[in-house]
């Protein structure tokens, strides 16, 4: 583990109607308070629904809240989208921008998550921005030119360690069961933390998240890799016992 504190971040999709994912939250939140003295920082980041109640629930304990998208704009006539001003409005801490399911089912390109990543900086909130490669541009050899130009484009100038988060996830590990290797990780980890050093002074505290098919199984291995900094969690967020499981993997 890396001197930087560890994140495990919840990423909830469009999953959970109310009575489960307040019976999630309070199961995190209860057991957050229980432990007291945690190894890491907790974030969920329920669908848009939930984040007030989330919230609420959360409040008293270390658990996070975060959205799962935000518009670049903080208000107007954009029917169905959400603005950060209003997901710090009711609780929210952080936001997930660039999430491959969005660049995918969205068209969301690195400009725009860019901006995303700004209007969740105005808001005063932290941006966890997700980057990664698809199979085929792996198969390529292309994964660390994609990795690093969707950072160089998504990432701000402006941005800094205290306000963003980066969080790799190969778009091929991704729900799909497989992980990356010990040794892939490890290599693009490096290769973002090269790029983060040379762009911003404080490059070196940036936390690189790695998320695709984490789960307790195989969470202390990936969480002991050099440079990472933490794990952004779907299908294993979605049930106390596993997420918790891989929060405890930090100790
Ligand atoms: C994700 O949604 O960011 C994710 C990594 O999902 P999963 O853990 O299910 O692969």
């Amino acid at each position: 583990m890396s001197q930087r504190r560890p994140l495990i971040a919840g990423n909830w999709k469009m999953n959970c109607l109310r009575t489960d994912g307040l019976a999630l939250a309070r199961g995190l939140s209860d057991r957050a308070k229980a432990k007291g003295d945690l190894a890491c920082d907790i974030l969920v980041c329920p669908p848009a629904t939930l984040i007030s109640d989330v919230a609420g629930v959360t409040a008293k304990s270390a658990v996070k809240v975060g959205g799962q998208d935000c518009h670049v704009a903080v208000s107007g006539a954009h029917t169905g989208d959400i603005a950060a001003p209003m997901l710090a409005d009711i609780g929210a801490t952080h936001v997930l921008v660039g999430h491959s399911e969005r660049r995918a089912d969205h068209g969301e390109s690195s400009t725009v998550i860019r901006q995303k990543t700004m209007a969740t900086h105005d808001a005063g909130l932290i941006a966890v921005v997700c980057v990664g490669e698809t199979e085929q541009e792996r198969d390529l050899g292309a994964t660390l030119a994609v990795v690093n130009g969707q950072i160089a484009v998504s990432v701000p100038d402006e941005a800094t360690a205290e306000n963003t988060v980066i969080a790799y996830e190969p778009v091929w590990a991704i729900g799909t069961g497989r992980t990356a290797s010990v040794d892939e990780v490890a290599e693009v980890h490096a290769a973002i933390r090269a790029g983060l050093t040379a762009r911003f002074d404080d490059g070196d505290k940036f936390r690189i998240l790695y998320g695709g098919s984490v789960k307790p199984s195989n969470a202390a291995e990936l969480l002991s890799v050099p440079d990472v900094d933490g794990a952004l969690v779907g299908g294993a967020s979605l049930k106390v016992d596993d997420f918790w499981k891989i929060i405890e993997s930090c100790a």
